[in-house]
């Protein structure tokens, strides 16, 4: 039998990955560099929400989970492993190709920045899109105010612009200036569900946005004697 040689190192194989020997292509596979050697994550000191990239997390190591899995999401990297200490990630990884395979490990830094969110800066400059008014006596009033808050801190992990960014008291009730529609739309229809109020939503044309008409709704639910 013709012996064959490694192109690249000349040794004598009879097994080829690519073009290449096994002690060539081990060589050769690599994925330290890349991966990235810190990564950044964002916790907003007003909301205490942690962001990655695009994402909103409620723990940090869920956040950390996520820009791991991502970054270690090569296709050369059959397993990885991963423990944290001191903020730094260390990552140990597998790759392989058929009956190989190389183990390679790398520290990542977790950095991490305090930053105002762009929800939390939209509710300090006031911005709303609905203004609900409550119409309703004492103690329901007291009562359906608590709740529209519950409520939107709920639909604040789903909706960044779920928030009170204004309240006013009125002599017959109480209005709420609120950073996203959707929501104010969802409360007003379960207040009128649940207490059997009567609603009237009107929409005021208030600009344009990127060629879009901007409207903002005014939700009145009265509630009777
Ligand atoms: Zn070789
Ligand atoms: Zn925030």
């Amino acid at each position: 039998m013709r012996k064959k040689f490694c192109p690249r190192c000349g040794r004598e194989a009879d097994k080829f990955y690519g073009r290449v020997c096994k002690y060539c292509f081990l060589e050769k596979l690599s994925v330290i560099n890349k991966l990235p050697s810190k990564i950044l994550i964002k916790t907003c000191k007003i909301c205490g929400k942690i962001y990655y990239e695009d994402k909103t997390f409620f723990s940090l190591e869920s956040a950390i989970d996520y820009s791991l899995t991502k970054i270690i999401s090569l296709p050369e990297i059959s397993s990885a492993t991963y423990k944290i200490k001191d903020n730094v990630a260390h990552v140990t990884l597998k790759m392989g190709l058929e009956d190989l395979e190389k183990e390679e490990s790398k520290s990542i830094s977790i950095v991490s920045k305090s930053i105002i969110c762009e929800s939390c800066s939209k509710k300090n400059i006031g911005y709303f899109q609905s203004v609900i008014q409550l119409r309703a006596k004492d103690p329901l009033l007291k009562i359906i105010s608590d709740e529209v808050e519950e409520e939107l801190k709920i639909m604040n992990r789903n909706d960044p612009l779920a928030f009170i960014s204004k309240t006013e008291e009125e002599k017959n009730g109480k209005n709420f200036y609120i950073g996203s529609k959707q929501a104010a739309v969802e409360i007003s229809r379960n207040i009128k569900l649940k207490y059997k109020a009567t609603v009237k939503r009107t929409s005021k044309l208030v600009g344009e946005l990127k060629g879009k008409r901007v409207y903002r709704d005014t939700i009145l639910i009265s509630l009777g004697d």
